[in-house]
């Protein structure tokens, strides 16, 4: 049986990208008679807006998408965060890094999927770990890996490239751990067979893929899919203007008609399905 997620970071409120988002990963589960779980990954203390877990809610519901199983919070799976990146520290996987954001810009040569690549200025120094993020050594974990693949089911198998994200951090100095090891945990965690999201986070896979092969978790598929993007290409975003579900939702109109045009690819004027080259949600 297979098992689909959606995975919003309540930092605002849902637009129609993410109600596209999750009608996808809804309706894969229900055309293989899978289940389809709601995940809300609210560890980043700084961002993360407890308030916005109801109007979510509701907007899946508005959508006419359900659920089957109890929302997943990651903010109650800190202790096995913790734990995974003890066994990654006990391998000589981690090390600890105190560099600012402004430091690693400085010190990058080169852009990577997620941005400037991390030049592993802080590897192998004698750095103090209070309050330091933690990074991969990704070179040794890759060796230590071994050649890797994943499948997606739209773009084919992939040969694993983490080594393209430098050194990632894992624990985060302001939060408990980092996107790439919370995601991938709680995917193990809860079962997730078929990983949707969208293509902006297709390089993502080749981290967790690494992450997985290193804590012996299940290798799941994954399912890249297109963004809904504005008429410049760049993806939807609630700051440039995306009508937010909520306001929809009480502005009175259907959303299982909203959902409907979705799945049918018909979009507001102006929007279109893209790769969402290059911006932040
Ligand atoms: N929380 C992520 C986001 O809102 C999605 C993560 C995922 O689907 O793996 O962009």
């Amino acid at each position: 049986m297979i098992r689909t997620r959606f995975a919003p970071s309540p930092n605002g409120q849902l637009h129609l990208g993410h109600a596209y988002a999750a009608v996808v990963a809804h309706d894969l589960a229900r055309a293989r008679g899978g289940e389809f779980l709601l995940r809300i990954e609210d560890i980043d203390g700084t961002r993360s807006r407890a308030e916005l877990v109801p109007e979510i809610l509701a907007d899946l519901e508005w959508l006419g998408l359900t659920l089957d199983g109890p929302v997943v919070y990651q903010s109650s799976r800190l202790e096995s965060y913790a734990a995974a990146a003890e066994r990654l520290k006990a391998l000589g996987l981690l090390y600890p890094c105190q560099c600012t954001r402004a430091e690693v810009l400085a010190a990058a040569v080169e852009l990577g999927p997620d941005g400037p690549v991390y030049p592993g200025t802080c590897r192998g120094r004698d750095v103090d770990p209070q309050g330091a993020a933690w990074r991969i050594d990704m070179a040794k974990a890759a060796a230590l890996a071994g050649p890797l693949e994943w499948l997606d089911e739209l773009a084919g198998v992939q040969v694993a490239a983490p080594e393209q994200f430098g050194d990632v951090v894992l624990l985060r100095k302001e939060a408990p751990a980092s996107y790439h090891l919370a995601a991938t945990l709680d995917d193990a965690a809860d079962g997730v067979t078929l990983v949707t999201r969208g293509q902006d986070l297709f390089a993502a896979s080749h981290v967790h893929r690494l992450l997985q092969a290193l804590l012996d978790l299940p290798v799941p598929v994954w399912h890249h899919h297109p963004l809904l993007c504005e008429a410049d290409g760049r993806k939807l975003a609630k700051r440039r203007g995306s009508p937010a579900l909520a306001d929809l939702r009480k502005a009175g109109e259907g959303g299982p008609a909203v959902a409907a045009a979705l799945r049918m690819d018909q979009f507001p004027t102006g929007l279109c399905l893209g790769a969402g080259v290059g911006i932040g949600a």
